[in-house]
């Protein structure tokens, strides 16, 4: 299923590099409104999955549709990302505290951008238990259907070898301890070591092949931990000539 991404901005030039670049990614589409009012009344009939806000709008500023998206109770757990032409931390504190999940300074870096947009819909998606998919460009795996694609390969996982890494992923970031690991993927009545995990990540990894090592991190002494890439520290191949940076007008 496609992420439904909303974007209110009245800067044209703006609207279509997002939205350029947005629906080349796979799965993405991509709705615009140029003002407040014109997005509040979309949202309701898109449900979008997330909403990229400008704060310097014609008429409603984007601190007010904020506002008025996390007080109804349809619209509050939508993930906002805001742009901002104001770089001051008040503007940005203002904007954390009105409910939005992140914000972006204006010029940004489109890939910075999706980046950010990923991030979000991903953390909205592990809160509420819905992750579906994780999808970075290299590593693709789709939890309910039980497919994964990494560097244009499909390794073939076991059940318990795609729960480990099921979880792993849903706790992005996080150590997980070898014995909460074998509590989730195996339950507490398994009678087993911790040496089980060891094996599995070793096996995952081996299945992946190169470049997982990046991904599952061992914390010595501790456990595990998944680390997603950051697309920025990768070379984009996006040449300079595209539409590859939005920039604000002057
Ligand atoms: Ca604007």
């Amino acid at each position: 299923m496609k992420k439904r991404i909303l974007i209110i901005e009245d800067d044209k030039d703006i609207v279509e590099a997002v939205r350029y670049n947005l629906e080349k990614e796979r799965g993405f589409s991509v709705l615009s409104a140029k003002t407040g009012d014109e997005g509040l009344n979309l949202v309701p009939q898109m449900k979008p999955h997330l909403i990229i806000l400008d704060i310097g709008l014609p008429g409603l500023t984007g601190y007010e549709v904020c506002r008025m998206l996390r007080r109804d109770a349809e619209t509050q757990d939508i993930p906002i990302v805001m742009l901002t032409a104001r770089g001051s931390e008040s503007d940005k504190v203002l904007g954390l505290e009105l409910g939005a999940d992140d914000y972006i300074t204006k010029p940004f870096g489109i890939r910075e951008l999706i980046a950010r947009v990923r991030a979000a819909i991903r953390r909205k998606e592990a809160d509420s238990g819905t992750l579906e998919v994780f999808d970075d460009g290299k590593l693709y795996i789709h939890f309910e259907d039980y497919i994964i694609r990494f560097h244009g390969r499909e390794p073939k996982l076991t059940f318990k070898e795609f729960s480990l890494l099921k979880l792993l992923v849903q706790n992005a970031g996080r150590v997980l301890s070898r014995d909460k690991i074998l509590d989730a993927v195996w339950g507490y009545n398994y009678y087993s070591e911790s040496r089980t995990v060891d094996v599995h990540i070793r096996r995952i990894r081996k299945k992946l092949g190169p470049g997982a090592q990046d991904y599952i991190d061992t914390v010595i002494g501790v456990g595990y931990r998944f680390k997603p890439q950051n697309p920025e520290s990768q070379p984009s191949p996006v040449p300079s000539n595209s539409k590859s940076q939005a920039t604000s007008r002057p």
